[in-house]
């Protein structure tokens, strides 16, 4: 357990580093153009994958050497059927040997395993393999958010079409816009980054719980004064100046992944987690979230931040010694399933708002990613 972010920063910048995985050089294209080119995919997708993409029914996953963050997380791949209409369209690799080594070509052997075969569970083995010839080891607690990341990077290296690269970018990446304006001079800097995932602070900066995921969301989009050691070197002042640094949201994706930060380092690099309860919602408008002022997006865009709950990678246990699960809603049948390794059942959403939480009950399952899908547009 325990993640890269290290102590508890009060900057952003690190987690925006963190989650900045992608190289994307790209130009984004103009919003308009973005909100009818997904309208369109989504169409196409519809029309193509329109049936039960596991007809047989949810599939669980072997244990197979401590791989239940993994298995939750491929379950969460393999029920959205945006990602695996994708991955059924990628170049299969001629060789044996580079079939036993490309990740996502592995993930469309063990969907089609999934979906063919009439056993309840399947093991992932080959996959697991494979991952481990990328430093993706077994036996070996990870941590969801990592994983997921390591996982995309893997999925969109290898899969070598470049429309279908830029497809999976344009299926899960985040655009936001950041400034940064020195609070001595004038100078002000723009950027904009990508991101996979939301990174949400649970606390605030005085390490007062935050009460609702909306609250979470607000926060995180807060303009922050950078002052004594988050000071940056201002080029115009020439020595490191007080800043103000703000984050306005341009883009959002199909499918939107959202980082709960539960586990966090506090004295001494002890790992802990923050176990509290944290509502969220099955339906969530950015746009009764966010202020005027942190958006940067034209009509079209806004009017697609319309989202409803997918998924929801749960963590259960300590920081040392912990599993995951999978709540995730199937999209072709609209039922919520619980994936715990091979184990699935069909579940209310009463049992999924269980992972809301709850301070004295520490190792309870708690959310831990929560993905939410945009809903179609009309
Ligand atoms: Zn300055």
């Amino acid at each position: 357990m325990g993640q890269k972010s290290g102590r508890q920063e009060r900057s952003k910048k690190l987690e925006l580093a963190l989650s900045e995985t992608m190289k994307a050089a790209t130009e984004v294209q103009s919003n308009k153009d973005e909100a009818e080119g997904l309208k369109a995919k989504d169409q196409r997708l519809t029309s193509v994958f329109g049936v039960a993409d596991l007809k047989n029914g949810a599939i669980g996953l072997y244990n197979v050497g401590q791989s239940c963050c993994l298995n939750s997380l491929l379950q969460v791949f393999l029920m959205n059927i945006h990602f695996t209409g994708i991955l059924r369209r990628m170049t299969v690799p001629p060789r044996a040997g580079q079939k036993n080594r490309n990740v996502p070509y592995q993930m469309l052997l063990l969907l089609e395993e999934m979906q063919c075969g009439k056993q309840k569970a399947v093991f992932p083995t080959p996959l697991a393999l494979c991952l481990s010839g990328y430093r993706v080891k077994l036996f070996v607690q990870h941590d969801a958010a990592q994983l997921f990341l390591t996982l995309w990077n893997l999925i969109k290296d290898q899969m070598k079409k470049p429309e279908l690269v830029e497809e999976l970018s344009s299926l899960y990446t985040i655009c936001v816009q950041e400034h940064l304006a020195c609070q001595k001079c004038s100078l002000e800097t723009k950027r904009k980054s990508k991101m996979l995932t939301l990174p949400l602070p649970m606390l605030d900066a005085d390490s007062c719980v935050l009460k609702t995921l909306e609250d979470c969301l607000q926060y995180f989009f807060r303009p922050e004064e950078l002052t004594d050691h988050n000071m940056c070197f201002c080029e115009q002042c020439g020595r490191k100046t007080p800043f103000l640094q703000s984050m306005k949201l341009v883009h959002l994706p199909q499918t939107l992944t959202i980082h709960l930060k539960r586990f966090c380092f506090g004295e001494s690099s002890y790992v802990h987690k923050l176990s509290h309860y944290l509502p969220f919602p099955q339906d969530l408008d950015f746009n009764a979230i966010l202020t005027e002022n942190q958006c940067q997006a034209d009509d079209n865009e806004k009017a697609s931040w319309q989202y409803e709950l997918f998924a929801v990678v749960a963590h259960s246990g300590s920081t040392s010694c912990g599993h995951y699960c999978a709540y995730i809603r199937s999209l072709t049948e609209c039922k919520w399933y619980c994936f715990n390794d091979s184990q699935v059942c069909q579940v209310s959403w009463d049992d999924v708002k269980c992972t809301y939480g709850h301070s004295n009950l520490n190792w309870t399952e708690t959310a831990y990613l929560l993905i939410y899908m945009k809903k179609c547009p009309k």
